[in-house]
């Protein structure tokens, strides 16, 4: 049997698979501090569960609509309003399995060979290969701390030729936690409708913010960029939900329409019951986040610092996300060498950078509680200093 090219033009997830054997570790009854997964800790939202559990009692059990139940759709349009500025109706949205499969049907609706894809690094590890299963060709473009790991204006532009069709934003970003300033973002719009090209705006994080910034959705800033932008967002990050599998697209009717007839093809509509404590998570009280956030921050802060005392490695403060990306170049050893070793010398499951294109670096998350936290930083240390 031959299996289809594609497949080996691809990775496995590397998210998923240190996350799984952390779990699997676990399961044996391995003491693991597991900072793998960018997985929010808490419980979802009490209301958002009642509201899914009604859906559920009162026979929401049903197929439903390709792109949605409308009611999910015309919350989301109502959001991308209230929240980004974002001129949208119910038919501009389509609800996905996750962001992540936003993000897919998006690249199956528009990429074809020969398309290139512009993907700023540290990038987050399902991106490029997206692209690879689309059948485009991805255009890394490698940035550092010396720009707090964003792309310029100036390297955008250079990295356009006529081939490129779609430009990748995240903000805040996974791996790396930055947030674009509302001028870094006005800038690279600028670059975006000069080109005419594509954006797409991955913003799943854009409630986990810290120190006062703001986030600015990138199609808020005119009519141009506005026709140019697809939005993709979901529930996971921002209320625990990670496990319903809720996202979105928003974008133009031809492009949701293309996503809705891929997604007519492969998975149909997401979990009829699920979308009603979608429908809740944007229509109750958001003071959830808010708590979420709160304790968010104070384990970057507690984490950071923790970090950053650890002679040879190095972490600059990232404003959003629930994600420390430090340098561990000092360590001369690769990002896989170095996660390996950790999570078998101490029980610590970390990511390499490698899977996020930046070998120099390590990823935590610290959407996990704070005992773990700081026993794993005790375990990270005393790694670092037997090196
Ligand atoms: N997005 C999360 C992460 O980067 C979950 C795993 C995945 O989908 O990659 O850890």
């Amino acid at each position: 049997m031959k299996l289809a090219e594609r497949v080996s033009q691809v990775s496995p997830s590397l998210t998923l698979a240190i996350t799984a054997k952390a779990n699997a570790m676990k399961a044996e009854g391995i003491d693991v501090c597991s900072f793998s997964a960018g997985e929010p800790d808490f419980e979802t939202p009490a209301h958002v569960r009642a509201a899914a559990e009604k859906a559920l009692e009162e026979g929401k059990t049903r197929y439903g609509p390709e792109a949605g139940e409308p009611k999910l759709r015309e919350a989301i349009a109502r959001k991308l309003k209230t929240d980004n500025d974002l001129d949208y109706k119910a038919e501009n949205v389509i609800v996905t399995n996750g962001g992540k499969h936003s993000l897919f049907n998006l690249m199956l609706a528009l990429i074809e060979p020969g398309d290139e894809v512009i993907i700023p690094a540290p990038f987050w590890v399902s991106y490029p290969e997206m692209v690879t299963i689309a059948g485009g060709k991805s255009v890394i473009v490698n940035t550092d701390a010396s720009t707090g790991y964003k792309i310029t204006p100036e390297q955008l532009r250079k990295s356009i030729t006529p081939q490129t069709k779609l430009f990748v934003l995240n903000s805040p970003s996974n791996p790396t936690g930055m947030v674009y300033t509302p001028d870094e973002i006005k800038a690279l719009a600028e670059v975006v409708v000069d080109t005419d090209i594509l954006v797409v705006s991955d913003e799943i994080y854009e409630k986990i913010l810290y120190d006062g910034v703001q986030h600015l959705s990138i199609g808020s800033l005119g009519k141009e960029i506005f026709a140019r932008t697809i939005i993709s967002n979901g529930f996971a990050k921002g209320y625990s939900m990670t496990g319903w599998r809720i996202g979105y697209l928003a974008g133009s009717t031809e492009i949701i329409k293309a996503a809705s007839k891929i997604q007519g093809h492969s998975t149909s509509n997401v979990c009829t019951f699920a979308q009603y404590g979608a429908i809740a998570a944007l229509e109750g009280s958001q003071d959830c986040v808010e708590e979420m956030r709160q304790a968010f921050a104070k384990r970057r802060q507690v984490m950071l610092e923790r970090i950053n005392a650890i002679p040879g490695l190095s972490c600059p403060k990232p404003n959003g996300a629930f994600y420390l990306f430090p340098d561990i170049s000092k360590m001369k050893v690769k990002s896989l060498e170095f996660c390996n070793a950790l999570l078998e010398k101490e029980q610590v499951a970390v990511i390499p950078g490698i899977a996020f294109g930046a070998d120099e670096n390590i990823r935590l998350s610290y959407a996990t509680d704070m005992a773990t936290i700081e026993k794993g930083m005790d375990r990270l240390e005393k790694f670092v200093r037997s090196c």
